[in-house]
């Protein structure tokens, strides 16, 4: 250990660090290769040497060889060594060239970490100058609120890849003071003026659905509606990116007077949009997408669109749209308005037309090769126009007419084209597409069209249309601003502010429609809500509360950065959300008779316990204690051993809330298996007589059990219970080409005969309650009645959830057949019930992996 903490601190990490790093085996083992392997003795020529193998390391621990060999492992670390790579970036350069299967020559390496190459201060001050004066209009609006997203594209400027952050940042912030004053003065007007904002913005009336969904709290789901649902989704709209963009209105306008119509039609109240494309199931990414955008219309009191962006009828489907408003619903939002793009598609194709008479579009006829070449091709070389670009705008009009008319194939080369500009540095600029052919039927507008605006074309004009106030996407989209606002300009309408903020991904999973499909197409999975999966119905039907993905989110802040967690730390917030409202049920998931020897057969003890131990308010129920009980068999032994603390042949251990604990003095086992099928024991002071009962012997250990009890129904069956694991066997399967074989076989174990206590009918019946008056708030809600959909904000059987003690915490699946759950009036067992339970998530997070 001393040798090894040695090693790292001479490879030039920090004392603290390299002790850290050292207590990971896996981690330490992986630098111990590099180091070892690369020959690394001191830190002489590379002062942030030890960082760098240390991020080498733990990428090397996280991917799997085929991908990033030892050799290349080797290769890097010895450029770091030497000094060549000096940067974090220059090293993840060099990494994902490697993953990307590039060319392994040192070279290539070397030119892909952008060795050898020096951006000066001068040359960052030149780029920064350039970038204020090329942006002078946005920026003499939104000053500092700024800064993030003009790090970001300088980022992007090509000469600029391997200068150093915080160089451009530092010449940023000094051109910024230059310019607009210093960033506190900023602050404390951004402050005040916020203050007046929101005071004007209370003196308007109520902010309509939200405002009731505010109310009800995140998930409207009866556990989580509780205290800490409200609570912690406030404080990313109070810090960070959310925190920081501008007012309404103060985005920049090409007219003044599209400012003063835009703040009449929002009346100053933010508008904000969830911009979904209906091609799929929303997944754990989007309830980031769906938190900040209707999270920050609720928080300032504002609106938010639920937006269905169908302008490809290829993918769309109705279950898709359902889906998603069922998902928004169930996470506590009520959209202030459901739009589609389509809805748009006579204004949006009029604006095609006055685009093209405006000498801003045309109709080229190139192939997609032409396009490709004449945007510098392969080799990123000089960009031409083709011979359409300037053709008559008489002629363009006419080609648009007869594209709609039907007049070209599906693929015949006739698009219209933005004419933008081929100079920019920006592909965003380089004549975008803005509709093509497609002869589909659309969902929703049949075949009305048989041309369709792009994504390009269609989100900004609609945008523009709704009065959005802050257009928020991911940054992916950074690129794309640029076409976003150049488009509205040339049109001379409202110019909504896109701000960008990152994704969220999760490692230990995918989230990609088209391995998912594939997956569910293979049978791999049971459909797209199998409870391994990461889609938002797959998390619902899992168990996991509405509230705990909104407080996980909510935790995690916003900032321009892409957040990856791994599947593990989302559990672990999952666990700390159930934690204190999930009531607690006595389980037992492989039943063991257990005989109370000294306990008469018609003797009942009337239990009353706590739904949760810690939480009185969740209040108690009532089970029986018999002489006829059930243990888990993992809690009884044969044979007793130190490390084994429950049950075994003359111990004693407690039973749960029960008023005698029990000494085994016997057992039965199957003669031709040998498994043990009954276990006798004395109930400790027990006696029928209470002046002879002694007083119970203090003992360290319990465990739960269940009673057989005809008269309460006790214990109820279950018939299956579903237990999860990871889907995957690696940790970053999204990383892997051959996802479909590191698809785990043992993910799902089915085990059948489970019982648990009668309590769960309580929790039932709450359940339903709860349901009933959502349901009944829900109607009250939506204007028109008819995209209320069943059940409220949703959640099904997945809503009766528990802890079953010492076990995990469970949820009824949705495959469960029980009368209590599905019809009014109904309560406790019936015949032809099937219990069927999911595993949502375990007691404690699972070391072992
Ligand atoms: P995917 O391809 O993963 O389904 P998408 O971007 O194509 O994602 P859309 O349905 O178009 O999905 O997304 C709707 C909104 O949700 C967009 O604003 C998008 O930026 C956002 N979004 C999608 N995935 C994430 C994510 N992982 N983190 C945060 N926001 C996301
Ligand atoms: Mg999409």
């Amino acid at each position: 250990m001393e040798a090894r903490v040695q090693s790292y601190i001479d490879a030039g990490l920090p004392k603290a660090k390299a002790e850290s790093t050292a207590k990971n085996d896996k981690l330490a083992s992986a630098l111990d290769e590099i180091i070892l392997n690369a020959s690394i003795t001191d830190a002489s020529k590379n002062p942030k040497q030890g960082n760098l193998l240390l991020h080498l390391a733990t990428t090397a621990s996280t991917t799997p060889q085929e991908q990033l060999s030892k050799d290349d492992l080797t290769m890097l670390a010895k450029l770091v060594n030497v000094g060549s790579i000096q940067s974090l970036d220059q090293l993840n350069g060099g990494i994902s060239h490697l993953k990307a299967g590039g060319d392994r020559s040192k070279e290539a390496v070397e030119k892909a970490s952008g060795v050898g190459i020096i951006v000066t201060a001068e040359q960052v001050a030149t780029h920064v100058k350039d970038y204020m004066t090329q942006s002078a209009s946005t920026l003499a609006e939104t000053t500092w609120a700024n800064l993030s997203s003009a790090m970001a594209s300088l980022k992007l400027v090509e000469d600029l890849k391997w200068a150093s952050p915080l160089e451009i940042k530092k010449s940023l912030e000094a051109a910024f003071t230059e310019s607009f004053g210093t960033k506190e003065e900023y602050n404390k007007a951004n402050a005040a003026a916020s203050k007046a904002a929101k005071a004007a913005g209370a003196a308007k009336p109520k902010a309509g659905a939200n405002g009731a969904a505010d109310k009800k709290g995140a998930g409207g789901d009866a556990q989580a509606s509780t205290s800490t649902a409200n609570a912690p989704v406030s404080n990313m709209f109070e810090e960070g990116f959310l925190a920081a963009l501008h007012p309404v209105g103060g985005n920049p306008q090409i007219h003044d007077y599209l400012r003063q119509e835009h703040l009449k039609a929002t009346g100053g109240l933010v508008h904000t949009r969830f911009p979904p494309e209906p091609n799929g199931y929303l997944h754990i990414g989007h309830s980031k997408a769906i938190a900040v955008n209707f999270g920050y219309a609720q928080y300032h009191k504002g609106h938010c669109y639920l937006r269905y962006d169908d302008t490809n009828p290829e993918a769309e489907e109705q279950v898709y749209i359902d889906s998603i408003l069922d998902i928004v619903r169930w996470l506590g939002y009520e959209p202030w308005k459901i739009t589609y793009s389509s809805d748009h598609f006579q204004k949006l194709y009029e604006l095609a037309v006055e685009l093209i008479k405006r000498d801003k579009a045309y109709m080229c006829h190139c192939t997609a090769e032409e396009i490709h070449e004449n945007r510098g091709g392969a080799d990123h070389g000089p960009r031409k126009a083709c011979a359409h670009r300037t053709r008559p705008i008489a002629e363009s009009l006419e080609a648009f007419e007869k594209m709609k008319q039907g007049g070209y194939k599906e693929g015949e080369s006739a698009i219209l084209r933005m004419k933008q500009d081929l100079n920019d540095g920006n592909p965003q600029m380089w004549d975008l597409i803005a509709y093509r052919t497609v002869k589909k039927s659309h969902h929703r507008t049949g075949n009305d069209w048989c041309i369709y605006p792009t994504y390009d074309f269609t989100h900004c004009l609609c945008d523009s249309f709704e009065n959005i106030t802050h257009s928020l996407c991911t940054t992916e989209f950074i690129q794309s601003r640029v076409s976003y606002e150049w488009l509205c300009d040339a049109l001379e309408v409202y110019k909504p502010r896109q701000s960008e903020y990152g994704r969220l991904r999760l490692q230990g999973t995918f989230l990609s429609k088209r391995k998912i499909l594939k997956l569910v197409e293979l049978g791999l999975v049971k459909g797209w809500d199998d409870p391994r999966l990461y889609t938002l119905i797959a998390l619902r039907r899992r168990g996991i509360p509405p509230g705990a993905i909104l407080s996980f989110v909510n935790g995690l802040g916003v900032t321009t950065a892409t957040t990856t967690i791994t599947t593990a730390r989302f559990e672990q917030a999952v666990r700390s959300y159930l934690e204190l409202n999930t009531p607690r049920l006595m389980f037992v998931l492989k039943p063991l008779k257990l005989t109370l020897e000294n306990v008469p057969e018609d003797y009942v003890e009337n239990i009353e316990k706590p739904l949760h131990t810690k939480n009185a308010s969740m209040g108690s129920n009532k089970i029986p204690l018999t002489k006829h009980l059930y243990i888990d068999a993992s809690d009884f032994r044969t044979v007793d051993s130190k490390d084994f603390f429950r049950l075994a042949p003359g111990k004693t251990v407690g039973l749960l809330y029960a008023s005698y604990p029990v000494t085994c003095t016997s057992f039965k086992t199957d003669e031709q298996t040998g498994e043990v099928t009954e276990v006798i024991a004395r109930y400790e002071g027990f006696s029928t007589n209470p002046e002879e009962a002694k007083p119970a012997p203090k003992v360290k250990t319990y465990i739960q059990w269940v009673a057989q009890h005809a008269p309460s129904n006790s214990p109820v069956q279950v018939s299956e219970t579903r237990i999860f694991k990871q889907l995957f066997k690696s940790d970053d399967p999204a990383a892997l080409k051959d996802y479909v074989s590191d698809v785990d076989p043992d993910s799902l174990q089915v085990v059948k005969g489970a019982m648990i206590e009668v309590g769960i009918w309580d929790i039932i019946d709450s359940v339903k309650k709860s349901e009933k008056k959502e349901a009944q708030e829900q109607k009250e809600l939506t204007s028109d009645p008819s995209e209320a959909l069943s059940g409220g904000a949703g959640g099904g059987n997945a809503r009766v959830r528990f802890q079953g003690l010492r076990t995990a915490y469970f949820c009824v699946d949705s495959d469960a057949k029980l009368k209590a759950l599905q019809e009014e009036g109904h309560k406790g067992p019936s015949d032809g019930d099937e219990l069927v339970l999911n595993w949502t998530v375990s007691l404690k997070e699972d070391k072992t992996k």
